[in-house]
């Protein structure tokens, strides 16, 4: 009963795995004949070593006319003449050398195999964390993601290239060794396979055991990395607030926890073990001692003796093996398993096979009656009936107090998120209706806090069109006011930046980011302007870059310098998530009111 729903589980989890099992079906297949091979030559040298140690006993086999022995038996050992010591000796070299060469080719075909599934499930695991939602990345904190993916793809690669592989043999082992038993001494096996129902129990309760502390244990793993590369990327704000000592205490908390769970799986383990030694090895004494009874009694023969303790041996060590083997299976199938959620979540889109067309968005933009409000806060209203239009080409500036939600309607705009209720339409289509990854091909971004990637400044740029040229890329960079620094640095297009790299100034990474967007070309343009001071070179210079940006493409600038503002077709004052006001500079000013006094009291930057 025990054993069935065990095995029943064991096959859900590889149904999962089947799509990436099925490309390598044959080498799957042929890896499992071979290693069925190599189970039945263990059991072959085991027939022979015993057969070496009966004859060394009594000069010669006494089996082909003993009566314990078959008919068949006695006459492949006369045929061969396996009595003789000498050919004892080379056949079990012979067998010995065949199966070193299935050994090599089973390895090799396993970790073929394994290593393709692998790259398939890296692969997919990828296209997963980028295709997801916004939300998604709010919702599960990156590093933890992160952890998670390579620990768990860790596991499921350690099933394929060995437990499994493992599992199956001494399965074969264990049952091809039974069968030879039984065909030794009936009672004998008996009474070995006496024991074998309590070992298997326990091992399918020590299976459970070890799953799930397994999964306890890396999710604390997977919390405590959390909290270190949160204060690494956070650690100017642990320094300048000298919380050293409190990043240290809730680091401590964590790898505590982690201890006292490796712990408990590490006492399992050790009572585990202490139980197999204690049972295995008393069930071979019990089985040595009938055997010698029998052998006295002249039921058995000597060479069947000696050969049943070394199977016994073989078969108990076997089952021994099994149960770890299970317990290495069980964690491979729960690591499967959260993969497998994970590419089962809901995605922004599918298709990695073709890059998406930018669409044409030269036309008015209109954000129609728009409620929002985000997922994890239903409760907060964030946009309440925000209407604004953007007519084509215009620049529409959007003004208004921290919180108001701005970048939010930068977000609906890029379809990191949907309107609650209401729409946003371009020329007479909804957004919602169009291929995501075009409309998006058909605007850029620039964001507040430009974020390079860790390599050099000319992939940087061609970020906004792959498959821009160098003139292309330099032309962008001119126009983009960024040429001249750029040529300023020894290496020119080729300096690293980030991490690895020079670190570049605001300015000049927001000019890195603008060309970035004029490589693009896009129709629609989102800026959110940085509110951070820049020097008043810089200042100018990226004002002059944005303006360049800006000509003839529908733009919406959240915008906090009045230089910005006073140059927009229109100014929309957001307040709590809805337009109180909208006009040009003078009108507003004339009006006396919400932006108004924004200017007045300097929420906007002359
Ligand atoms: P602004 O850009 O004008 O400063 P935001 O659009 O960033 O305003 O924020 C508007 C409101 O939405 C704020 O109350 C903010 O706390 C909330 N908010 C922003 N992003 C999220 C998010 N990912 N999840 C939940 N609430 C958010």
């Amino acid at each position: 009963m025990k054993k069935n729903r065990f095995k029943l589980s064991d096959l859900k989890g590889f149904g999962q795995i089947a799509p990436y099992l099925k490309p390598h079906k044959w080498g799957f297949i042929l890896g499992i004949i071979l290693l069925s091979l190599s189970g039945v030559l263990t059991l072959m040298v085991t027939r022979l070593w015993g057969q070496l140690g009966g004859v060394g006993v009594l000069g010669e086999s006494v089996s082909s006319s003993d009566s314990a022995s078959s008919g068949f038996e006695a006459e492949i050992l006369q045929n061969w003449n396996l009595n003789d010591l000498g050919t004892i000796g080379i056949a079990i070299a012979a067998v010995l050398i065949i199966q070193a060469v299935l050994s090599f080719i089973r390895v090799f075909l396993f970790a073929d195999m394994t290593e393709k599934m692998m790259l398939s499930m890296r692969r997919d695991a990828f296209e997963a964390i980028v295709s997801m939602p916004m939300d998604f990345y709010h919702d599960n904190r990156v590093g933890d993601l992160n952890s998670r993916i390579s620990a768990d793809i860790t596991a499921i690669q350690d099933t394929f290239t060995t437990t499994l592989a493992e599992l199956i043999r001494q399965l074969i082992i264990v049952g091809g060794g039974v069968a030879a038993l039984a065909y030794f001494s009936v009672e004998l096996t008996l009474l070995m396979l006496f024991t074998l129902p309590v070992v298997i129990i326990v091992a399918i309760f020590f299976g459970k055991f070890i799953k799930r502390l397994s999964k306890e244990t890396q999710d604390e793993i997977a919390a405590s990395n959390v909290i270190v590369q949160e204060v690494l990327t956070g650690i100017v704000n642990v320094k300048a607030f000298a919380n050293e000592w409190f990043e240290r205490n809730r680091y401590t908390e964590r790898v505590k926890s982690v201890r006292r769970l490796a712990m408990k799986g590490a006492m399992g383990r050790g009572a585990f073990a202490s139980f197999i030694i204690l049972f295995i090895f008393g069930a071979i004494t019990l089985v040595m001692f009938k055997g010698a009874e029998l052998m006295q009694q002249g039921e058995l023969a000597s060479e069947h003796f000696f050969t049943f303790l070394l199977m016994t041996g073989l078969v108990a060590g076997s089952i021994g093996g099994l149960a770890a083997e299970f317990g290495m299976v069980q964690k491979g199938l729960g690591a499967v398993e959260s993969l497998m959620e994970l590419l089962k979540e809901q995605r922004e889109f599918n298709d990695f096979e073709t890059e998406a067309k930018p669409l044409n968005l030269s036309q008015n933009l209109e954000f129609k009656a728009v409620d929002f409000h985000y997922e994890q806060r239903p409760d907060v209203p964030v946009l309440k009936n925000f209407n604004l239009s953007i007519n084509e080409g215009e620049q529409v500036a959007l003004v208004g107090p921290s919180g108001a939600g701005k970048s939010t309607v930068a977000a609906l705009m890029l379809r990191f998120q949907n309107p609650v209720n209401g729409e946003i339409r371009i020329g007479d289509e909804n957004v919602k209706e169009l291929d995501l990854r075009s409309y998006r091909k058909g605007l850029a971004y620039v964001p507040q806090e430009v974020i390079l990637f860790g390599e050099d400044i000319r992939t940087n740029i061609a970020y906004g069109k792959i498959d821009a040229t160098d003139e292309e890329v330099k032309e962008a960079a001119r126009r983009a006011y960024a040429l001249e620094f750029i040529e300023e640095f020894p290496d020119g297009f080729e300096t690293l930046v980030g991490e690895r790299g020079i670190q570049l100034s605001g300015g000049q990474r927001q000019r890195i980011a603008i060309a970035r967007a004029i490589l693009r070309d896009p129709d629609i343009l989102i800026l959110d302007e940085a509110t951070s001071a820049l020097d008043s070179v810089s200042e100018t210079e990226v004002q002059k870059a944005l303006e360049e940006l800006m000509k003839g493409r529908s733009t919406l600038v959240i915008a906090h310098r009045l230089s910005t503002i006073k140059k927009a077709h229109k100014i929309a004052v957001l307040r709590e998530g809805t337009i109180v006001e909208e006009g040009t500079h003078d009108e507003l000013m004339a009006l006396q009111g919400a932006y108004f006094n924004q200017v007045k009291t300097q929420e906007i930057t002359a």
